[in-house]
């Protein structure tokens, strides 16, 4: 697991890659929420969810995390304001977006096509906003990019209709594709989210990834997001 982001406001962003192994056992075993405390130096309790491709989002705090015999739940972007949550979102290809405010909500969201497609981005921010975050930045961890990325259909002429014709890109083999990272940008701007970092890395070209549409990989990342404290 290494620290891939951090933001202003203390907010870290954690990725486990291929060297890592798959996160869903690294999840179950425990290995991740212990990595967490031993870099924080205190208690922090792992909240992941049921992830569907949905637009859903859960507001965690410790006492809704789960854990090994609470019940997870189901949707696809975690939010809280609980210094003592790290959130985890488990992807290969689709993107894992982080978001963070000053006023210390912050969220990790896993977003495909078919999230975007929904308004999990859009439902996200709002959640944020209820919990009282103004000013939110985000970043964008590896994930599939528009070189890799073929697709066609009326689901692209609908995202496109939503977020504008920039999210149609080209693969590298020149057929139409989805730039993944482009429609997360502009499905963040029209919520009044404008600073958005990204990685350049592409989980299906890059080395080091596990790919589910270059590879068919079962194996999957995962994206921590959790508040390092003491800088506000
Ligand atoms: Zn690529």
């Amino acid at each position: 697991m290494r620290l891939l982001y951090q933001f202003e406001n203390g907010v870290e962003v954690y990725f486990t890659a291929k060297d890592d192994g798959d996160a869903k056992a690294l999840v179950s075993e425990g290995i991740v929420e212990g990595e967490l405390i031993s870099r924080l130096g205190r208690q922090i309790c792992l909240a992941t969810a049921r992830q569907f491709h949905s637009e859903i989002v859960n507001i965690v705090d410790c006492n809704s995390a789960g854990g090994a015999d609470g019940e997870l739940p189901d949707g696809d972007a975690l939010v809280t304001r609980d210094a003592d949550v790290g959130l985890g979102i488990l992807v290969a290809d689709c993107a894992p977006v982080a978001l963070a405010s000053r006023e210390g909500v912050f969220a990790a969201v896993h977003a495909g096509w078919k999230g975007i497609y929904k308004g999990i981005l859009p439902q996200t921010v709002r959640t944020m906003r209820s919990l009282g975050a103004t000013e939110i930045s985000a970043y964008v961890a590896p994930s599939i990019k528009s070189e890799c990325y073929e697709f066609v259909g009326q689901e692209l002429d609908k995202i496109s209709e939503d977020l504008g014709s920039t999210v149609v890109g080209r693969t590298s083999w020149d057929t139409v594709s989805l730039d993944l990272l482009e429609s997360i940008k502009q499905s963040l701007k029209i919520e009044g989210v404008s600073r958005i970092d990204a990685s350049d890395d592409c989980t299906a070209c890059g080395e080091g990834y596990f790919s589910y549409r270059a590879r068919r990989s079962a194996e999957r990342h995962l994206m921590v997001v959790v508040d390092r404290g003491g800088r506000r």
